[in-house]
């Protein structure tokens, strides 16, 4: 019976967490479906990474290679499609991450296997795969089901499942050659560009007061920055604040910004897209002020208030003396 595949996503040699995730719902899928997790594994050098997820997977298929240095979305849709027509698996989990938009849609045309990206959830229901993922912005949640298929594919969305390990595992490794016979990448890697930490690290703070669009105007994110230093926080911001040009990138949370794990988080005026709340997944209690009730933020906070952010941070300035 075909496993459950889980491509092993990292970046700088690092595994990153939507591996895990994606480990954990494999384990939790595995255990009903009685099947087994293989974790891919495509590297330059593996030993830290398969130490890492050892005791998550049944099994890592390895290829090491300098040509693995990088991402190759070519490379990886190659090699997936031969270790997938080999082993059968039921699903190949990658995640709905920069890696796996480009890669999981070229995968499913070279293999033939339908996918359902973007994934909030992936159930066995009857006899049929099913996908929960989002609509509307996040307002409503839809189930789709898979055609039957050899196997299936799908993208997970950042955050959707914890980190944990999920039962227990003790994975054998399987040495893959990289095969010689590979056609050319279309693409090149050039360059590895980090954003740096900036003047602060908000991956590091305790207390975040972060601004979306609703803060309107870029005049008024010193208030708000005032509010953050006199609260002893730190400011961060949603993406459309950065893309404006308002505050520098090493500000911005989510997942093409950073993930934070703050005791509070304060969202002022953010509507909660998923590329914005992956990113708060590790934060301890999330505090939303927003105009529109049904915000999606209000979903994963933990209190909220449905008002003007600006009444807000001025009853707060007033409660702590400003
Ligand atoms: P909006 O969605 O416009 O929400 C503004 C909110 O403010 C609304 O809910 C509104 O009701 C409220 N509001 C307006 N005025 C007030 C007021 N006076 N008082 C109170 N509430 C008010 N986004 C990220 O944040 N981080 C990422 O890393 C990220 N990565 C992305 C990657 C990709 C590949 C893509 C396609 C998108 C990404 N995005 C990311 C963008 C994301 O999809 C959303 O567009 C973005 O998060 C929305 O930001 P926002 O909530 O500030 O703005």
């Amino acid at each position: 019976m075909g496993d459950i595949f889980v491509v092993v996503e990292h970046r700088q040699g690092v595994i990153r967490e939507i591996t895990h995730e994606m480990l954990w719902k494999a384990g939790e899928l595995g255990r009903a479906l009685s099947r087994k997790v293989s974790a891919v594994l495509f590297c330059h050098d593996g030993a830290r990474m398969i130490e890492e997820i050892r005791d998550r997977a049944d099994r890592i298929l390895l290829v090491e290679s300098d040509a693995f240095k990088n991402f190759s979305s070519d490379l990886y849709k190659e090699l997936l499609a031969r270790l997938i027509a080999e082993h059968a698996p039921l699903l190949t989990l990658m995640g709905h991450t920069a890696w796996g938009m480009d890669l999981a849609p070229a995968l499913s045309v070279k293999s033939g296997l339908p996918l359902a990206t973007d994934c909030m959830d992936i159930l066995w229901e009857g006899d049929r795969l099913k996908a929960v993922r989002q609509v509307y912005s996040g307002k409503l949640f839809s189930k789709v089901s898979f055609k039957e298929a050899p196997g299936y594919l799908a993208t997970i969305r950042a955050g959707a499942f914890p980190q944990e390990k999920s039962g227990e595992h003790s994975a054998e490794v399987q040495e893959i050659d990289l095969p010689a016979d590979l056609p050319a990448e279309r693409r090149r890697f050039v360059e590895f560009v980090d954003t740096g930490a900036g003047e602060v690290d908000i991956s590091q703070a305790d207390l975040l007061i972060s601004v979306g669009r609703g803060i309107g105007e870029e005049e008024n994110i010193g208030k708000i920055k005032e509010l953050a230093d006199r609260l002893g926080g730190v400011l961060a911001c949603s993406r459309p604040v950065v893309d404006k040009n308002w505050l520098p990138k090493y500000h911005q949370v989510g997942t093409s910004g950073k993930s934070v794990k703050p005791k509070v988080y304060l969202a002022l005026g953010i509507s909660g897209a998923f590329q914005h709340v992956a990113g708060i997944s590790g934060a301890g209690t999330v505090i939303a002020v927003n105009k529109d009730k049904k915000a999606p933020i209000f979903r994963v906070a933990h209190y909220g208030v449905v008002d003007d952010l600006f009444k807000v941070a001025d009853a707060l300035m007033e409660k702590i003396g400003g």
